[in-house]
C-alpha cells in the first residue's frame, strides 16, 4: 500500500513525452504505464500528449501528400500544358512565316532589293525568337534544379 502510494506521488510527468516518442527503456515504459493506470493525472496528461503527437504527426502527413501532390500536377499536367502551348505557338508563327515568306518570295511585285530586305528582318526575326525560346528552355532547367534543392 505504502508502495503504490509512493508510486502515485512520484509523478512521471517529465517520462511522458519520451514514452510518446518510444525513447524509453521497457523498465521505464512499464513504470510509466503502471503509474498511469493510478494516476488520473498522469494518464490525462499522457492521453493529451498521445493526441498531440497524433496531430502532429497527420499534418505532417498530408504536408509531405500535398507537396507531392502538387509535384506531380508540376510534372504533368502543368509542363504538359506549357509544352502544348509552345507547339501551338511555334507551329501557328512557323506556318505563318512559312506562307508569308512563300508568298513574299514568289510574289512577282516586289522587286529583289526589296525582298532582300524583308528576307533579312524576318531571318533576324526569327534568330531572336530561337534566342528567346532556348534561353526560356535553359530557365525551365535552372528552375527544376532550383526545385530540387529547396
Ligand atoms: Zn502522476
Amino acid at each position: 500500500m505504502n508502495n503504490e502510494r509512493q508510486h502515485i506521488d512520484d509523478h512521471v510527468v517529465e517520462q511522458l513525452s519520451g514514452y510518446v516518442d518510444g525513447e524509453l527503456t521497457q523498465q521505464q515504459r512499464q513504470r510509466v504505464d503502471v503509474h498511469c493506470a493510478n494516476c488520473t493525472e498522469c494518464a490525462t496528461d499522457l492521453r493529451e500528449l498521445q493526441e498531440l503527437r497524433e496531430t502532429i504527426g497527420n499534418a505532417r502527413f498530408s504536408n509531405r501528400n500535398q507537396d507531392a501532390w502538387r509535384e506531380m500536377m508540376n510534372d504533368t499536367t502543368v509542363q504538359t500544358t506549357r509544352g502544348i502551348g509552345w507547339l501551338l505557338l511555334i507551329g501557328g508563327a512557323l506556318v505563318c512565316l512559312g506562307i508569308g515568306v512563300f508568298v513574299f518570295l514568289f510574289g512577282s511585285s516586289v522587286s529583289l532589293v526589296e525582298k532582300l530586305i524583308v528576307s533579312a528582318i524576318y531571318g533576324g526575326l526569327a534568330l531572336l525568337f530561337y534566342s528567346v525560346l532556348r534561353q526560356r528552355l535553359i530557365e525551365r532547367k535552372t528552375d527544376k534544379y532550383k526545385d530540387v534543392e529547396i
